[in-house]
């Protein structure tokens, strides 16, 4: 018995979207394996996960999310590595690093019962 075998880490069990686009009623349309999900870019902007919008360590939400603007859309969707997305927003925001575990959390696909 060694220290290390104290270890362990958080399995990934996040699939990669298959592919991520933005109609033109600004909503996102996020195809997971086997489910489209449809999410609205205020609730993507509403849940941004940076340090800015969120207090680090408490997890506890600093935005407000009427300061948000009702037209709220991207203005650009990056790949970060091959775990997240990283959004720009029209509202200057762009700090924000959506995982996939994040996103699958926000498109609220998870909530139907499994099999
Ligand atoms: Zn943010």
């Amino acid at each position: 018995m060694g220290l290390l075998d104290q270890i362990q880490f958080k399995k990934a069990t996040t699939e990669p979207p298959q592919s991520i686009e933005v109609n033109d009623k600004q909503e996102f349309l996020i195809a997971w394996p086997g489910v489209l999900a449809v999410v609205p870019s205020l609730r993507l902007r509403d849940s941004c996960p940076c340090a800015g919008c969120i207090e680090e360590g408490t997890g506890k939400k600093i935005l407000d999310t009427a300061s948000i603007p009702a037209d709220i859309r991207p203005l650009e969707v990056r790949a970060v590595g091959s775990y997240a997305v990283q959004i720009q927003w029209s509202d200057g925001h762009g700090s924000g690093i959506y995982s996939w575990e994040t996103l699958r959390r926000l498109s609220g696909v998870d909530e139907q019962p499994a099999g």
